[in-house]
């Protein structure tokens, strides 16, 4: 399993929820951390907690990962700040649910791919060449809704679908030169799911795990090399549903 002592990581979303926990798991195996997030109120705070855990420096940027510009600048900035890059977890992201007919491009296609999918895919093209130098990985957060369609989430769940076909992809091109793990939650206690539940007045989606549990979940696969973290309880309701919508 991989020593992530004095690895070079950025983490985008790490602000809250599985980024900010996996911002905490990276630090405590050692890691110099790279801290991205729309929102920079509790990035400080994330840093200053993970270098008290262990990590010997966090920085923290703040990066749109939308816009294609922010990305080159949070990979640039890494590379300025420690010399080399050895993960990229490609974590933030979004989540609106809404009727297939009363989708629409402003409110909902365009925020939710230009995030989900357009983030993951436009910082990971910046890191390439670097994690090829320092055999490196990539991650990304993607989603149990990825793999089969649940209704009100079409939008979501497409865009987590195209990000992993496209890291599906990059490992059939690159996996030779750089290790690839697509991570597919289900649902997981945190504000993004607690919201999802209030939005919709009952459990659609049940908390199954927490949000550190993820996170150590992620690092000790990404550390082994493995290609798919899936929670395990969440692939039985994906059988039931299968079972149920064949
Ligand atoms: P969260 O909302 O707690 O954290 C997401 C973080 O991403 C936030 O800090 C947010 O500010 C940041 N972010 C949003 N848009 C951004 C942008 N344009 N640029 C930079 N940062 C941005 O949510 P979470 O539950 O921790 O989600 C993390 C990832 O896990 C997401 O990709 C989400 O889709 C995925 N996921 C979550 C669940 C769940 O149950 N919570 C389930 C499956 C997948």
């Amino acid at each position: 399993s991989e020593n992530l002592a004095r690895k070079v990581v950025i983490i985008t979303g790490a602000a809250s929820g599985i980024g900010e926990q996996l911002a905490y798991e990276y630090a405590r195996r050692g890691a110099l951390l790279s801290l991205v997030d729309i929102r920079k109120d509790n990035l400080g705070a994330v840093a200053n907690k993970a270098r008290s855990l262990g990590s010997p420096n966090a920085i923290i940027i703040g990066a749109d990962v939308s816009k294609v510009q922010d990305c080159k600048q949070f990979v640039d900035e890494t590379l300025n700040h420690f010399g080399r890059l050895d993960h990229l977890v490609n974590n933030a992201g979004i989540c609106r649910s809404e009727a297939v007919e009363n989708v629409d491009d402003v409110s909902l296609v365009t925020p939710i791919m230009d995030v989900n999918f357009w983030g993951a895919v436009y910082g990971t093209l910046f890191a390439i060449p670097h994690l090829k130098s320092s055999k490196g990985k990539v991650v990304v957060v993607a989603s149990a809704g990825g793999w089969f369609p649940v209704p009100l989430f079409s939008i979501y769940n497409a865009s987590k679908a195209a990000a992993i076909n496209f890291f599906e992809t990059l490992r059939i091109e690159l996996g030779w030169a750089i290790g690839i793990t697509i991570v597919n939650p289900g649902g997981i206690e945190m504000p993004l799911s607690d919201a999802l539940i209030k939005q919709s007045g009952e459990e659609a989606f049940i908390p199954l795990e927490t949000a550190a549990e993820c996170a150590k979940a992620i690092v000790e696969s990404v550390c082994r090399g493995d290609m798919y973290v899936t929670e395990p309880s969440w692939v039985k309701v994906l059988y039931f549903w299968k079972l149920l919508f064949p």
